[in-house]
């Protein structure tokens, strides 16, 4: 090793020298070589000894000859007390023996005072081995320390360690493992690995050594013999290690696992128990889920079936209410009803009865007459409202839609009215009038006269009825309703009115606003007005104040509408018929006579046929003007003979009168071809103003 003069800082050197001079050359020669020098010069064993251990020199340079003291006696002591401090002999003269006997003993060198200069390099070299030696020392010392360490690791270790030579057989064991399988350590070694390797064929072991000396390291977990033969279970890392004595061995280090595998077992065990139980939870907790669904299911109908019932109670409630409801007024209806008809009976009953008296006058006859004819047509319009209602409810009305001009028909109903009995008495109280908008004058459409006259009949006559006093306007215009061009009829009168709370029952059949006692009415009126209004394809509706009065009004729409030729309609007229000749057919003898007395001032020649065949026979010998047939004859029926006219081509107008006032008859007798249809009883006027209607017809 070359030193470089930098290392060698602080140098300390021990000089032992008798002579001063001989001193302050070794110094001047030291620090020659080193920067740094520390210098101790002492010339006696003691102070050399103190030197050496307080001073601790880096090298000795020591005189041979010193008075009580010599050059290897100082050699000795440094070997004592420092070993590895240098000790360079300076010395005036030597001879060989000496010399050799001081390097024997340890000198470093030796330099004669004559040739000091080689003082520099020896001094260099001194130091350098020391540093050598130093390290070597210490190197020693590690490994010394190093093995001490590596047997308390062996000896002490918690974990067993076994070494095998390249052959299987043990060479040492630690106390781990000797406790682990209950051997001394020397019934372990010498013995071969397959002492303690249970389930190991002597293949295994040695594909084992093989693998672990070619440099891989084991893992595995064995069975292992304890020395009474039970079986521990453990695990073991293998690797090649180098021996002391330069050999390959093997180290294993055994560590016993069986608790370990027990409890993993056990955790295993309780693992899966825990994962069996969880499922089952789960399995359980669908179960829980699906139940707690079913029960919300449950809970759910519950609640709804608690509304259905409730819903069920309040329904039943209501019905009862309503059958209740219902049944009261099924008596008020009865009621109502039964005076309805027995009052128009009982005067009918009651004056026959009397005229048939012969010791009446004549006049009283004629009062009693009135009576009855008014009480029949009382009878007779309860009986129309009852089958017109029974029709409208099976939808079975029919209508008969034909050109009308509203106008006319408004102005005919407001004059009947006018001449009723009921305005006439109230004549001076109320004042009734008929406005109709110019618009609406000349206008015809296609509708059913008789029902709109029957809505408008009804709406004036309950006007008449409700109101005491003040007036009752009638006014038809023209408007769109619900986006339909109408013509309206308003009815407004200065009555009673309706109460806020009546007016949903008004159209309700059978209801009337006052339901307790009796009154006149039989409440139909108006729900066939609305039925009928319906059916012609209109509205119905009305504005109602208790005590200031109520207007109803109705809408028809304006279907196929033509502007009538006004000439034409200031031309109708009374038809003269003096010059007909005309044939009544009809089997009941009061009812010819009816027509006799109708026509006979007229003047026109009648002749009677009293069954359809007569009728045949008559018309083979003359062709009248018009015919008037019953529908209703034994042997031949009016529809036969109707038919037979019609088929024979015979010119004769034909107008039947029936007492079947269905829509069916009327319809059936149009197609096969009748002129006019009238329903009985028939009145003069209804009579003429169908002669009327045909005659425009006839030239
Ligand atoms: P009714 O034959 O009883 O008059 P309606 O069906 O024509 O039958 O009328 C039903 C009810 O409506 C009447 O009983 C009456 O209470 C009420 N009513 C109808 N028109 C009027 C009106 N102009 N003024 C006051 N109340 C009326």
């Amino acid at each position: 090793m070359t030193l470089t003069n930098s290392e060698y800082s602080n140098i300390k050197i021990l000089i032992a020298e008798d002579l001063p001079a001989d001193a302050l050359l070794n110094e001047r020669e030291a620090r020659k070589t080193f920067q740094n020098v520390s210098l101790k010069i002492v010339d006696s064993e003691e102070e050399f000894i103190r030197a050496l251990n307080e001073f601790k020199p880096d090298i000795v340079l020591s005189d041979y000859n010193m008075p009580g003291f010599n050059g290897l006696e100082a050699l000795k002591i440094t070997v004592a007390i420092a070993p590895t401090t240098p000790v360079i002999i300076v010395t005036g003269s030597v001879n060989e023996e000496t010399a050799v006997e001081c390097m024997r003993a340890g000198a470093n060198n030796y330099v004669l005072k004559e040739q000091l200069r080689r003082l520099g390099p020896a001094l260099q070299h001194a130091l350098e081995e020391k540093q050598t030696k130093e390290a070597h020392l210490k190197a020693q010392q590690d490994l010394i320390e190093s093995e001490q360490r590596y047997r308390l690791l062996f000896d002490l270790s918690p974990i067993g360690v076994i070494l095998q030579n390249e052959n299987g057989f043990i060479i040492n064991v630690n106390d781990h493992i000797c406790e682990m399988l209950n051997y001394l350590s020397h019934e372990m070694i010498g013995q071969h690995i397959s002492l303690i390797a249970v389930d190991s064929t002597p293949e295994d072991i040695n594909k084992n050594i093989v693998d672990i000396l070619s440099g891989e390291r084991l893992k595995h977990e064995l069975k292992t013999r304890k020395k009474e033969g039970e079986i521990l279970i453990t695990s073991i890392t293998e690797t090649s290690i180098k021996m002391p004595d330069g050999t390959i061995g093997i180290m294993s280090i055994v560590e016993d696992i069986t608790e370990r595998k027990k409890n993993e077992e056990l955790l295993k065990k309780k693992s899966e128990e825990l994962t069996e139980q969880y499922k089952k939870l789960s399995l359980l907790n669908i179960n829980l889920q699906s139940n707690l669904k079913l029960l919300n299911q449950t809970n759910e109908e519950l609640a709804s079936a608690k509304t259905i019932q409730e819903k069920m109670v309040n329904d039943l409630k209501i019905a009862k209410e309503k059958a209740e409801e219902s049944d009261k007024l099924k008596s008020a209806f009865l009621a109502n009803m039964s005076h309805e008809i027995r009052t128009p009976l009982n005067a009918i009953i009651g004056f026959s009865d009397l005229i048939c008296e012969k010791q009446l006058h004549d006049a009283s006859i004629q009062g009693y007459r009135e009576i009855i004819k008014n009480s029949g047509d009382r009878l007779l319009q309860i009986i129309n409202d009852i089958i017109d209602l029974s029709k409208l409810e099976a939808g079975s009305l029919k209508l008969n839609l034909v050109p009308t001009n509203l106008a006319h028909l408004a102005d005919n109903a407001f004059k009947a009215h006018v001449r009723t009995e009921n305005a006439l008495k109230k004549k001076h109280i109320i004042e009734m009038n008929l406005i109709i908008d110019d618009e609406v004058k000349e206008l015809q459409i296609k509708t059913d006269p008789i029902r709109v006259q029957q809505i408008l009949d009804n709406f004036i006559t309950n006007a008449l009825k409700y109101t005491k006093q003040g007036k009752i306007d009638i006014h038809l215009s023209r408007q769109f309703i619900k986006g339909v061009n109408s013509i309206v009829f308003q009815v407004k009168d200065t009555g009673i009115g309706i109460p806020a709370e009546k007016q949903n029952i008004i159209f309700v059949r059978f209801r009337q606003v006052e339901e307790e006692g009796y009154h006149q009415g039989a409440g139909l009126g108006l729900s066939i007005s609305k039925g009928l209004t319906d059916l012609l394809g209109g509205s119905i509706w009305f504005r109602s104040s208790p005590g200031i009065g109520s207007t109803f009004s109705f809408s028809i729409p304006i279907v196929d509408a033509q502007q009538e030729n006004s000439q034409n309609n200031t031309s109708r007229y009374k038809k003269d018929i003096s010059r007909w000749s005309i044939f009544i057919a009809e089997d009941d003898p009061d009812s010819s006579i009816l027509l006799k007395a109708i026509l006979s001032p007229e003047q026109s020649k009648l002749s009677f046929a009293y069954d359809g065949f007569e009728l045949i026979k008559l018309l083979e010998k003359e062709t009248p003007d018009l015919i008037l047939l019953d529908l209703n004859m034994p042997g031949m029926s009016g529809y036969e003979c109707l038919e037979r006219i019609k088929k024979s081509g015979i010119p004769s107008k034909v107008i039947v009168q029936s007492a079947y006032a269905m829509a069916e008859e009327r319809n059936r007798c149009m197609e096969l071809g009748c002129d006019a249809f009238i329903v009985k009883p028939l009145t003069k006027k209804e009579l003429f103003d169908a002669i009327e209607q045909i005659s425009s017809t006839i030239k």
